[in-house]
């Protein structure tokens, strides 16, 4: 029988953790499959899932086609399509059905670490795919969202589908924030010194408040966002968490197996 083949399909994608851990699981388990990096522009998307269904079995979908991808596909699961985004596809015999373990891998996370009560105040910076799966978890937790955004159009857009509050990034304000979580790609390898919040320290002693601090960018590990949070006390929860929970998900809905693995790959 021929090996299975995965991959991740993102515009950059270099820097994804993906074929590194999802290979290192195929061969602990002695599974005959390899999972490749597809680095695929925007405008290519659509030429890209078209010759899909022939070569691969499956594939985990990043930045930025999370919410592009799903016109490709002949099924989107009911939470997937509530988000509106879809981060793994699995071709069951021929047919593409896509699937979203970002929620699971987001909540997962903050859970291991905090405790999400109802009527929390959460501000999310970002409005795409992984923002959506974000704000569906904590609106399910019964959180109050704000969510802030570069082009504010995109944020109005979310918050109407959410019901949230919406704002640019600009307008944040420490004083009612409980859950800081940015899922923006600002402060990803290689530009590992931008943050989306420059002014976070001055906001949050100003405002006197240590709320949890999560960035869902899980290279590097500690961004300068949760390096600024972490000096002003903020108790924080790194990317690589829920990185590592949405990719145990996506193995399961692949292999039908849970990775007996957790570890992170090294580089
Ligand atoms: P996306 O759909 O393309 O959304 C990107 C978001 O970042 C948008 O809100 C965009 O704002 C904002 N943004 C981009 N460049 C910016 C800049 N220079 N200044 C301010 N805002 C900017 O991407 P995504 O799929 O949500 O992924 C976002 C990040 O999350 C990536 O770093 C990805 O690796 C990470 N992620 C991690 C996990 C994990 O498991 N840990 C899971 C999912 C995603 P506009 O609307 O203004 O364009």
């Amino acid at each position: 029988m021929n090996s299975r083949l995965y991959c991740v399909i993102g515009y950059p994608v270099k820097h994804s953790l993906s074929p590194k851990l999802h290979n290192g699981r195929f061969k602990k388990l002695k599974i005959k499959a390899r999972y490749f990096q597809e680095e695929v522009k925007p405008e290519k998307l659509g030429e890209f899932m078209r010759g899909f269904k022939e070569k691969y079995s499956g594939a985990n979908v990043t930045i930025p086609h999370k919410e592009k991808v799903m016109k490709f596909l002949d099924e989107v699961a009911p939470e997937a399509k509530k988000i509106g985004a879809v981060n793994v596809i699995v071709n069951r015999d021929g047919k593409l059905v896509g699937h979203n373990t970002d929620v699971v891998g987001a909540i997962a996370a903050l859970k291991s670490d905090v405790k999400i009560i109802k009527g929390q105040y959460a501000v999310i910076l970002g409005a795409g795919g992984a923002a959506r799966a974000v704000i569906y978890g904590l609106k399910n937790a019964g959180s109050h969202v704000l969510i802030l955004n570069r082009t504010v159009e995109n944020a109005e857009k979310l918050a109407a589908e959410f019901d949230c509050k919406f704002g640019a990034l600009e307008d944040f304000d420490a004083t009612n924030c409980d859950i800081l979580i940015n899922t923006t790609s600002v402060g990803m390898w290689p530009k590992i010194e931008e943050t989306p919040l420059p002014n976070l320290k001055e906001n949050l002693r100003a405002a006197n408040k240590k709320p949890v601090v999560m960035d869902v960018i899980y290279r590097p590990k500690m961004t300068r966002m949760l390096k600024d949070a972490k000096a002003c006390g903020c108790k924080v929860v790194i990317g690589e968490k829920m990185f590592l929970a949405q990719a145990a998900e996506s193995f399961k809905l692949w292999v039908g197996k849970t990775p007996t693995s957790s570890g992170t790959p090294r580089r």
